[in-house]
């Protein structure tokens, strides 16, 4: 088998332990940061034709996204990889006391078709930052994009140290049966399973990135111009198919007219309609096909349009939608926005918790209790007050799942640590030697040891 001599080959080239020297990471990191930038026409023609991504949003979203993350790893290597000084208790004096951190070995990385550049490189370059070697496997739904990466790496890096390894169902499967050091996988719940499954085979760690139902909240007390316009970028940009787009919107009822008008006014506002250069396809027929059976012609507000050929559909918003409705049972991962009205704020926390845990949850309000109720009663992976999606922008924040939207999280420093371990040691001095810890005990000895411990 082709992938498992590369795997091999991987974990002989750790053992010389080349990747562990910060200038091996900076020199591959600066490469990749190099052949992205010159690749960058590619990359874009790529995109466009898996789903007719705009060429704005691939820049913003996925492109600087990845230059920003090589950045700042070049620029914060030094201190992440730093051994740390903790403090040493008193029953191991005279002693001291450091964390080294260190790669974990051999990755892999298994991508999304959603943001393919981004989902993909975004854990790879984590994993060369922190000192692995790495195969990526990308998603093979998005074939152009998957096609690109596998041009830029396996024709410029040294596949005993990164490399890309195309493939389905059946090629991950097999993937699956290896050992690895790490398992960084981003896709679906449904998958996450099966690849925490087969992880646990070998005992290998994972981080699972995965989806879920995310909430948007708006209240009475909210700036509802502001609200709206957020809400109809988060949830639209890729036509929805974005694992942290509101998936829902939970509005108050007596602003719910004036609010449905403002998020029809922006959705014209932004030509996300369908053959606009603003305004991505579905993926493929298959997610086409659910999408629009999720359509309930009753309950549009407005949209509902859909052009099968050309895979678009339109922003559509449903209204009068309830917590039993169809829509309402799994993740949409499309341009279908239900809306529900709440009375009570509380009440609507409440039937938010019922949930599985989501990905992200996002309050609109300029009320303080809202805010304090919102982060300390909802559990989701992170989210934000006032805005949608731009919290995984934050590279100080970690960004992951929590229950059923995922385990761990990545980002910034946070991704370091996921390729990471931590590996403890305690440097004891060997002068001064108090015999209390050793046989024979006394009864004076116990009481000292009550003391100390
Ligand atoms: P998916 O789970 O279908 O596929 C993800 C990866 O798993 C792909 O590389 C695919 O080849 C592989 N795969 C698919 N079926 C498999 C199987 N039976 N065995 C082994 N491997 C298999 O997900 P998707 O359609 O690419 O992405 C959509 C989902 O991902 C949504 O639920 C979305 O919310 C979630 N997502 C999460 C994040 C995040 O960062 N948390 C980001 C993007 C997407």
């Amino acid at each position: 088998m082709e992938i498992e001599k590369i795997l091999l080959k991987q974990k002989d080239f750790f053992k010389t332990h080349q990747t562990k020297s910060l200038s091996f990471r900076k020199m591959y990191l600066e490469k990749l940061r190099d052949l992205i930038i010159t690749n960058e026409n590619v990359l874009f023609e790529a995109i466009n034709k898996d789903f007719g991504k705009s060429g704005f949003d691939t820049f913003s979203t996925e492109i600087s996204f990845i230059l920003n993350d090589i950045d700042y790893y070049l620029k914060n290597l030094k201190a992440l990889a730093k051994p740390k000084k903790v403090r040493t208790n008193l029953v191991n004096q005279p002693g001291s006391s450091k964390i080294y951190t260190e790669p974990l070995g051999c990755v892999l990385v298994i991508g999304a078709w959603n943001y393919p550049y981004q989902l993909s490189l975004s854990p790879v370059i984590a994993a060369m930052a922190a000192g692995n070697c790495c195969i990526l496997k990308p998603s093979e739904i998005a074939e152009n994009t998957m096609n690109a990466m596998t041009f830029i790496i396996n024709e410029n890096f040294p596949s005993e140290y990164l490399y890309v390894y195309e493939g389905g169902i059946e090629e991950t499967t097999v993937l699956l049966q290896l050992k690895f050091d790490k398992i960084f996988f981003t896709g679906s719940t449904k998958v996450g399973k099966i690849v925490y499954k087969a992880a646990a085979e070998h005992l290998t760690p994972v981080t699972l990135e995965l989806g879920g139902k995310s909430p948007a909240i708006v209240t009475k007390n909210a700036n509802l111009e502001i609200a709206a316009k957020r809400i109809v970028w988060g949830k639209f940009l890729n036509a929805g198919q974005t694992c942290v787009a509101p998936d829902y919107l939970l509005v108050e009822e007596t602003i719910q007219e004036q609010f449905l008008e403002m998020l029809r006014k922006y959705i014209k506002e932004f030509k996300y309609e369908p053959g606009s250069e603003q305004y991505t396809r579905i993926i493929n027929q298959r997610n086409f096909q659910r999408l629009i059976h999720l359509i309930d012609k009753e309950k549009i507000y407005s949209g509902g349009n859909f052009d099968e050929e050309e895979l678009y559909i339109e922003p559509t918003i449903l209204h009068h939608i309830d917590w039993n409705s169809e829509i309402m049972q799994e993740e949409i991962f499309g341009p279908l926005l239900p809306v529900i009205s709440f009375q009570s704020y509380n009440a609507a926390l409440n039937n938010v918790s019922e949930l599985e845990k989501p990905l992200a949850a996002y309050l609109f309000t300029n009320n303080s209790e809202e805010k304090e109720t919102f982060t300390r009663k909802l559990s989701f992976g992170g989210g934000c007050i006032n805005d949608t999606v731009m919290h995984l922008s934050n590279d100080n924040l970690p960004f992951g799942g929590v229950g059923g939207s995922g385990i761990g999280n990545y980002h910034g420093k946070y991704g370091f640590e996921a390729f990471s371990h931590q590996k403890a040691i305690l440097e004891k001095a060997t002068w001064g030697e108090p015999n209390i810890k050793y046989p024979p005990y006394s009864e004076k000895k116990l009481n000292w040891i009550k003391k100390l411990l």
